[in-house]
């Protein structure tokens, strides 16, 4: 029997990234800025279009965290974010003394529910006199939010959003690229996502101004002075030359790990469409197009005779990784003050809901394998 071990989601390197590392070093720019920092910001620009800035930064979280400083978020302050996410979506808002107020997902997306958005916001606003400062949507494992509801509550009470689109780079809705749709937006070169720096992120900008802004912040906050002269607190922040390289050589084939993502969702989706109780994370229409940087399903037990959990330990034992749904930020022992506004679709996703190995670098036959294991549990369950 075959038992390769088969990964999540893995770093797939598309051949070019070497040569843009070895010009750095050539170059002596390893350092955190550079010909590859710059390139790899263009080509990003290129990418998503739209009139946009982007700034190349040390993760995705680093890019969260400087758009909430220019958001003006300060202590004491509320911010809004979707509940059902990693928790990078919301420790930024604590490391400004801010508190994170949850909303919950809505079921044909899984992300932030409209109708929830503007109840907390009413609520807080009654609560507390005071308007959240910003509003963070997360287009959850490549699906794109329902952005017009969002925008437009946004526009109404005049809260400003901060996109995580950390796992989305490649998704579209309604034509636009996810992260150029808010005031500022994430991205993430983690390497579990659908591109690698072997770290790294970036923060989309609406103007070359608010860019500069961010740049400054992002290495040090360093006023225009001969000495070095401090106005503001500043951050460490910047992509390395080195990693911006690797970053160059993946965006040559960001097309192609978007097409073989949607590839494997399909072949899931072939190999399981006769599976009673399982169902799977999909586009709600023509405006959505996820990247589905992970393949999602949930198992509802009463129909199918076994468990989430049941998969995801029969996966475990045949060397199969898999992993739970995130769980959802109110649920977490670290935010269990938080507000949270909800009627907990979130948390039943999390309960039955499972993330199967997507990563590009899997042949069709590990997809069988992994699909294999749950019609093996099918079997068992009708005995
Ligand atoms: C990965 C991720 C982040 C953080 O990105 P890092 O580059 O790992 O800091 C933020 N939000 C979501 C939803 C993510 O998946």
């Amino acid at each position: 029997m075959n038992n390769k071990k088969i990964w999540l989601s893995l770093a797939q390197m598309g051949g070019q990234e070497q040569r843009f590392i070895q010009q750095a070093f050539d170059d002596n720019y390893v350092v955190p800025l550079g010909p590859n920092v710059n390139g790899f910001e263009e080509d990003l620009e290129k990418y998503l279009g739209q009139n946009i800035h982007v700034v190349a930064l040390s993760s995705g979280t680093a890019a969260l965290h400087l758009a909430l400083v220019q958001l003006g978020v300060e202590a004491g302050d509320e911010v809004i974010c979707q509940s059902f996410t990693f928790a990078a979506s919301a420790n930024p808002i604590a490391y400004l003394g801010a508190k994170p107020v949850f909303v919950d997902s809505e079921a044909d997306t899984w992300n932030m529910s409209p109708h929830f958005l503007r109840q907390a916001i009413e609520h807080r606003i009654s609560k507390t006199g005071k308007s959240p400062k910003a509003i963070i949507p997360v287009h959850l494992y490549g699906m794109p939010a329902k952005m017009d509801e969002i925008l437009s509550i946004s526009k109404e009470y005049n809260i400003p959003i901060l996109e995580d689109a950390a796992e989305a780079i490649g998704a579209s809705y309604k034509g636009r690229r996810c992260g150029t749709l808010g005031e500022f937006a994430c991205l993430s070169f983690n390497g579990n996502k659908m591109i690698t720096t072997s770290g790294g992120g970036a923060l989309v900008c609406k103007t070359e101004e608010v860019a500069q802004r961010t740049m400054f912040f992002a290495t040090q906050a360093r006023d225009n002075a001969p000495h070095y002269q401090h106005s503001h607190i500043g951050y460490n922040y910047r992509l390395s030359n080195v990693c911006a390289g690797i970053g160059r050589g993946q965006m040559l084939v960001l097309d192609n790990h978007v097409a073989r993502r949607r590839e494997i969702n399909n072949l899931y989706r072939e190999f399981l469409k006769d599976v009673p109780g399982l169902s799977f994370h999909t586009n709600p229409n023509e405006d959505f197009k996820s990247n589905y940087w992970l393949t999602c399903i949930v198992i509802d037990p009463a129909i199918a005779g076994f468990t989430r959990e049941d998969v995801r330990l029969k996966m475990d034992s045949e060397n199969i990784e898999s992993r739970p749904l995130w769980k959802p930020m109110h649920l977490q022992p670290v935010f269990k003050d938080a507000p949270f506004y909800g009627d907990n679709t979130a948390e039943k996703l999390f309960n039955d809901g499972l993330c199967l190995p997507s990563g590009p670098g899997l042949t069709d036959g590990d997809i069988e394998r992994v699909a294999s294991v749950i019609l093996g549990l099918v079997k068992d369950s009708e005995l």
